[in-house]
């Protein structure tokens, strides 16, 4: 491995969490009953908390680490409308109307980080800067463009193709035929959402205990007997919030989340004229590969944040920064001079069908799986979940009308990991 390319004060630290304000937590015991215990104090948690606290539930957020130590404080900070399936392929598996419904929702995660922001007063640096999602061979360029020309059959995504020839002007690469942009994504400061949200929490009045690891739920009369490494509590709902790292104490959501690690460098601060020449836009950036790469500029402009997944199975950041700091040269090579200051990864939650899912099991609810792409559909099937708890739901989300699948053999081990992202290699080669 090449030893000039970290920074002498180099870390395995996520960028975000290095930067983001520290937000203290009140010194409380456990209390013995609550109305409402949230395991997971990421956006899942915290979103379901506000409508929870705001209707005077006693609520109690638990996490087994720091809250955002989970992909809340790891992500790459891409907001669109996170939805992976196709209109299509949701319309052959659940018909029009469920497919619909999928779509706008997906919308609506979305729209509600915008009220977030604007309405709530969240502090998350959200900004419609668009998505340039770029082609990696040219028979691709041209299926997004008939996929552009064709338009999405539920919302407007006011979608337009840049062809190779407009490229200096949307991104300072050779690497690509051309792409697509979609205006209404966004970006965010991951340091600044997940602090914010966990102030508002607190002061709405939500009890958050950290290094609180929940070992057990049992059912115990109308409610729930949930054992954790503080000692037990008793509560009358319990929601997981738990996503990439939902463990043992739910075995049924543990078989239906497959976990993936996805891998993020940052950069040392980058000169800007070479910032403004390779990217001169704001973009959040993406491509066509399987494999995908995810990529920005930090909210300051100075660093490029760049992500994928690079090796078979999991590995150390420190491993993986190095193939990554390669893949980013080979899209953009003036940056081979350029050093890691941070590298990190996280565990994605990815289910069977690549949808989202929530529910409601006799008072155990639950919101996860949303594939890589849960900073705005984390925060709204969160949202949805505690507004459910709370009694406010005239009726489920229809992300929770879906069937929510395991398979055979799997208990939360993807044992089949290896082999995928070996095929998914060889059709990005190809492009299929
Ligand atoms: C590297 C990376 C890049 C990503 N980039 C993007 C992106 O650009 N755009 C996008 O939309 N999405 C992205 N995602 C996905 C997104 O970050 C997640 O979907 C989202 O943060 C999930 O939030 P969450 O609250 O459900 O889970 P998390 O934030 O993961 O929180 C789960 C919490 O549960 C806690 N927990 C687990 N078990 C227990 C237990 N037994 N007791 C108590 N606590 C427990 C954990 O400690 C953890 O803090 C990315 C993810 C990763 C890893």
């Amino acid at each position: 491995m090449r030893t000039d390319l970290f920074t002498k004060t180099f870390k395995t630290r996520p960028y975000w969490a290095d930067i983001a304000p520290e937000v203290p937590l009140p010194a409380t015991d456990l209390p013995d009953e609550v109305d409402v215990l949230i395991v997971g104090a990421g956006y899942t948690g915290l979103n379901a908390a506000l409508p929870a606290v705001r209707e005077g539930l006693g609520t109690l957020v638990v996490d087994a680490e720091h809250p955002g130590w989970g992909c809340s404080l790891r992500n790459g900070g891409q907001l669109s409308t996170s939805i992976k399936p196709s209109f299509a392929t949701l319309k052959s598996r659940y018909g029009e109307e469920i497919a619909t419904n999928l779509c706008r929702e997906a919308q609506a995660s979305l729209d509600y980080m915008h009220a977030l922001s604007k309405v709530d007063g969240i502090d998350m640096g959200l900004r419609e800067v668009g998505r340039f999602h770029g082609a990696h061979k040219p028979h691709l360029y041209d299926k997004l463009a008939k996929d552009c020309d064709a338009g999405h059959p539920v919302w407007k995504t006011g979608a337009y193709m840049v062809p190779k020839a407009e490229m200096p002007a949307e991104l300072g690469t050779e690497a690509y035929h051309g792409g697509i942009v979609y205006p209404r994504h966004c970006s965010i400061d991951v340091s600044r959402y997940h602090p914010s949200l966990l102030r508002m929490a607190l002061r709405l009045g939500a009890m958050v205990k950290e290094n609180c690891r929940v070992v057990s739920i049992e059912r115990q009369g109308a409610g729930f007997k949930v054992r954790t490494s503080h000692g037990p509590v008793k509560a009358g709902k319990v929601i997981l919030a738990t996503n990439g790292y939902t463990g043992p104490v739910s075995p049924w959501h543990q078989r239906r989340i497959i976990p993936i690690g996805s891998y993020v460098i940052a950069t040392e601060e980058v000169p800007e004229q070479l910032i403004d020449r390779l990217f001169p836009t704001d973009r959040v950036l993406s491509d066509t590969r399987k494999l995908v790469y995810y990529y920005r500029l930090s909210p300051d402009r100075k660093r490029v944040l760049f992500g994928g997944r690079v090796s078979l199975n999991e590995t150390d950041p420190r491993n993986s920064a190095a193939q990554l700091h390669q893949d980013m040269c080979a899209l953009f090579p003036e940056l081979s001079g350029v050093r890691i200051s941070h590298a990190w990864m996280g565990f994605v939650g990815y289910t069977f069908d690549t949808l989202a899912h929530c529910g409601e099991d006799d008072g155990l609810y639950f919101a996860g799986g949303y594939c890589g792409s849960g900073v705005g559909m984390a925060s709204y099937l969160g949202m949805r979940i505690g507004r459910k708890v709370a009694g406010l739901e005239k009726s489920p989300s229809t992300f929770e009308r879906i069937p929510f699948r395991s398979r055979p053999l799997y208990k939360g081990d993807p044992w089949f990991l290896a082999p995928s992202v070996m095929v998914y290699r060889m059709r990005d080669r190809v492009g299929i």
